[in-house]
């Protein structure tokens, strides 16, 4: 848990099993190596959350982080969206969203969150390329058709390159949940800080971590990192199929050397203290190991998992096998 000034709710809770999620993580990014969830597994695949007395029938969870005037709101989606968080921060007279969420019934719950707060969207910052974080984006455009949608340069590339097959394979599996079109985002965040809507955010850029290219936004003020991707949570297992091993090491240790930044915003999961990176670092360089020391993606999954025992979402690490041993293409 962090610690410092930051007020915790946890205004809801979805809950799955971790066979099921497992299930429904491979399905949901596997469609290519042909590890797809059936259609009845897919049509019952709503996570049987519990109700927010305040939003009936939303099924992802909600955490409020609060810093003084700015407030940091963490929209998690149920595990068949892999958990993966929308970031909304809360200024004076605005909003700014970081990330769209897998698929568009949860990024329709972001939408419809958003709107109880009553304030304008300044822009949406999308942290990388990985489908997860993008693939809702359709949504959140629709139902807030000015704003503009913000990334590092050399992002969009990547969404525009790969997105329309992933949303393809997404499909096979999710049905309608998905979005019919690929959502690039158009304007270009810049390194180096400024102040939206009266919060100041020191932009990064990180190449060869958790993805070939990630955002991460320091707030000073608020003493938070948001790192997205790049740190993981303790209780969780990270996705390592970018084989960026050794750099990604060497990200972490940049992170770990800003001092001061007490909360750590993550791309799944609740916010998180200091000691994720270290966590992070250990997992990181243990899969290194069990890469150097595995043949094929069967053996890697069993060895990080019989590693990490007790860490939830193991179906990150069969969908990590997946990329590291896929066939060259
Ligand atoms: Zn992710």
């Amino acid at each position: 848990m962090p610690s410092g000034n930051s007020g915790f709710q946890c205004l809801s809770q979805a809950a799955l099993s971790r066979s099921r999620f497992l299930r429904l993580a491979t399905g949901a990014l596997l469609p290519f190596v042909g590890l797809r969830l059936s259609a009845a597994a897919a049509q019952n695949s709503g996570a049987p959350g519990t109700k927010d007395a305040s939003a009936p029938g939303r099924i992802g969870a909600i955490h409020v982080s609060q810093f003084g005037p700015v407030k940091i709101h963490s929209y998690l989606s149920p595990a068949e969206g892999l958990h993966v968080n929308t970031q909304m921060v809360e200024g004076p007279n605005a909003v700014v969203i970081f990330d769209g969420q897998l698929l568009l019934p949860y990024a329709d719950e972001v939408a419809s969150y958003v709107q109880t707060l009553g304030k304008p969207i300044d822009r949406i910052i999308l942290s990388h390329a990985h489908t997860d974080h993008w693939g809702g984006l359709q949504v959140l455009i629709e139902r807030f058709p000015d704003a503009r949608v913000f990334a590092l340069d050399g992002i969009p590339d990547q969404v525009r390159a790969r997105g329309p097959a992933r949303l393809d394979g997404l499909r096979r599996t999710y049905g309608d949940k998905v979005a019919t079109k690929v959502t690039v985002p158009t304007e270009t965040i810049t390194e180096g800080p400024q102040r939206i809507d009266a919060v100041t955010y020191d932009f990064k850029r990180f190449v060869d971590g958790e993805s070939d290219l990630q955002l991460a936004a320091l707030l000073p003020d608020q003493k938070v990192l948001m790192a997205f991707d790049l740190v993981f949570s303790p209780n969780q297992h990270a996705f390592t199929g970018a084989n960026h091993f050794d750099h990604w090491m060497i990200v972490l240790e940049s992170l770990k050397a800003l001092q001061g930044y007490d909360t750590i915003i993550i791309g799944h999961g609740t916010p998180v203290g200091r000691s994720a990176i270290d966590s992070t670092m250990t997992y990181v360089k243990r899969a290194k190991e069990i890469h150097a020391a595995s043949a094929d993606a069967k053996s890697y999954s069993e060895k990080l998992k019989a590693a990490f025992p007790g860490l939830q979402q193991a179906g990150f690490v069969d969908l990590s096998a997946s990329y590291l041993y896929a066939a060259p293409h």
